[in-house]
């Protein structure tokens, strides 16, 4: 069997660029990945007594398969209950241990060895770029980083695209500056902004850039929002923003929504981990009415929803839930899935890994995941 190694060195050889083997068109379902993130408990979300997302523990359980019993696996020595993990565990479907790719700590830009869903989608079917999404938070700046592996056989060619504040403030400073109006004081530190934001994320520097789908994207949204990022939500509620108008205007075959907002307890109020999880509860309702009324989505459209990492239980604790403890409850997670082929109202309390979440998407979207580790759940 011929891989993409090979054709690149036969294109080479002869003087001409690889030829990729084509790939058959993607006729199976959408799927919308949630990432109910930022850490939540159990108890807060999808136990009914003490939930602050009704919707998704009295409404959408009722229409979909919940596994009440997954957890994030430990690795002796590394913390795996954190955020930037949780969504590589998710997008790779490994607990591969993670470390900053230029050794910076906290820095988190962590690099995938691994494949993640988008390069197996790609490399499987012909699916272009701008329909394979990560809808990213703002606060989250190292996230940019997860559209590919440094795999082998997989990497830049089948990366997928970030929509997120960071990124639209990279195309906006860009066309500022060529448009040649902003006063000379405000242009230095404009220029100096964009090499700022550019260096987070220098694998999909320009000129690579996000193309012309992504850019008419970024026009509309400037067009409609304007240039001061006041108008705009912020927070969570942007990133339900974002992936609604992603769905009418980009049609993406798989999109991957990383809330956050329940994270902001770290700053010291535990408010904001109640309150960030009703605001993921009501984007989901959002996502959920958005595919309802848009034919290309409607009936044939999955969603996966399921949190990057638990947060402790501490009782003696001020605040009783943070996540860098290696408590039991950091590792419970959960996840439930929804929409076509999907048993309705089924619950299960085996125990299950976030693993497994990546096979059964792989599964359900018919592609190959030779690198993952879990197993298939439906
Ligand atoms: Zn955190």
């Amino acid at each position: 069997m011929t891989n993409r190694r090979e054709l690149l060195i036969a294109g080479a050889l002869v003087g001409t660029a690889p030829v990729l083997a084509a790939r058959p068109a993607y006729s199976g379902p959408n799927v919308i990945i949630v990432r109910f993130g930022g850490g939540v408990r159990r108890r807060e979300t999808i136990d009914p007594a003490h939930t602050y997302a009704p919707y998704l523990s009295k409404s959408l359980t009722l229409r979909g398969t919940l596994f009440s019993n997954m957890e994030v696996s430990e690795i002796k020595d590394v913390t795996t209950t954190s955020h930037a993990q949780g969504t590589l565990y998710l997008l790779t479907g490994r607990y591969d241990a993670y470390k900053d790719i230029e050794g910076q700590f906290l820095s988190e830009r962590f690099e995938p060895a691994a494949p993640t869903l988008f390069e197996y989608l790609r490399k499987t079917y012909d699916v272009p770029t701008h329909q394979c999404l990560i809808v990213n938070g703002e606060d989250r700046k190292n996230e940019e980083y997860f559209t590919f592996s440094n795999h082998d056989l997989y990497g830049v060619d089948y990366r997928c695209h970030t929509l997120s504040l960071a990124r639209f403030k990279r195309y906006l400073f860009r066309q500022q500056i060529s448009e040649g109006e902003l006063p000379e004081s405000e242009l230095a530190k404009t220029r100096k902004t964009l090499a700022e934001l550019e260096r987070l994320d220098y694998r999909n520097a320009e000129p690579l850039g996000q193309g012309e789908k992504l850019d008419t994207f970024w026009r509309n949204w400037r067009a409609y929002y304007g240039d001061s990022g006041f108008v705009n939500a912020r927070g969570d509620a942007l990133l339900t923003r974002l992936a609604v108008r992603a769905l009418d205007t980009l049609a993406p075959k798989l999109m991957m929504i990383n809330y956050q907002d329940p994270d902001y307890v770290h700053w010291g109020n535990p408010s904001h981990y109640t309150r960030g999880i009703s605001i993921i509860d009501r984007g989901l309702e959002s996502l959920i009415d958005a595919v309802q009324i848009n034919p290309t989505y409607r009936g044939n459209t999955i969603f996966v929803i399921v949190p990057d990492c638990g947060r402790d239980s501490n009782r003696f604790q001020r605040i009783p839930f943070q996540h860098h403890f290696n408590s039991r409850s950091a590792h419970e997670i959960w996840a439930l899935l929804v929409g076509p082929g999907i048993p309705r109202g089924r619950s299960f309390d085996h125990r299950v890994d976030q693993t497994d979440v990546t096979a059964t998407i792989g599964a359900l979207m018919g592609m190959a995941t030779s690198e993952v580790e879990g197993r298939v759940l439906i």
